[in-house]
């Protein structure tokens, strides 16, 4: 079985461009975004679920869900988030474990920007942070988007604080960098990798 890396980190710090890395090394990822938006499609049990409960108005003219009236829907309202959370979370767990299961060893990459935040979102063998510093998650995000400086603050307070992520960090990746240096930190990280998939294949043996 795959080795299993949870990859995780705040907004903006560069988890994006390390799986980029990882997935470039031939490592198979497995997105939790990506996942999010194929059980969302049209003709999705969950989709039917979600509407029977929330009504025709989330979901578009193709019959998907429609992700902004949703967010729009559960933004003020805990309740209703929760409900949704319960029906989309397993979902989504569930398909992660079976590309999971399926993955080519040595190891494969979890992609799950919330990781630390719900511990229950897959079962990981070892958690990666991508740490970088805020100005430059700043910088970085508003050379990429329109969000102002309290929209940022605002989704960075939501998520978990610097201290948690690294508590709950097996492996640190900082990017203080340039791309060139990240990609370089990620290649080292791989080889590591394969050298821990290779001495855990080699004790079940
Ligand atoms: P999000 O949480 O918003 O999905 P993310 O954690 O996936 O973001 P990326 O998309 O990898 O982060 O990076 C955010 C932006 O910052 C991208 O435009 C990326 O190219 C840029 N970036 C990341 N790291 C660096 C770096 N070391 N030097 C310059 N730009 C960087």
């Amino acid at each position: 079985m795959a080795l299993r890396i949870g990859l995780t980190g705040g907004i903006g710090s560069g988890k994006t461009t390390v799986s980029d890395r990882f997935a470039s090394l031939g490592v198979e990822v497995i997105d939790a975004d990506v996942i999010a938006h194929e059980v969302t499609r049209s003709g999705e049990p969950v989709v039917e679920q979600i509407a029977a409960v929330f009504g025709d108005e989330v979901l578009d003219a193709g019959g998907a869900l429609d992700r902004a009236a949703l967010r729009r829907l559960v933004f003020a309202d805990p309740g209703k988030r929760r409900r949704l959370e319960a029906m989309l979370h397993p979902v989504i767990r569930e398909r992660m474990e079976e590309r999971a299961r399926k993955a080519r060893a040595p190891y494969c990459i979890l992609s799950i920007p919330l990781l630390v935040e719900s511990r229950n979102a897959a079962r990981v063998d070892r958690v990666l942070v991508v740490d970088a510093p805020d100005a430059m998650r700043r910088r970085w995000i508003k050379a990429r988007s329109a969000l102002s400086d309290e929209e940022i603050d605002g989704i960075m307070q939501a998520q978990a604080t610097r201290d948690e992520r690294l508590e709950a960090a097996d492996d640190v990746i900082v990017n203080d960098g340039s791309i060139e240096e990240l990609h370089a930190r990620v290649d080292a990280l791989h080889r590591r990798y394969l050298a821990i998939a290779e001495s855990n294949t080699a004790a079940e043996r």
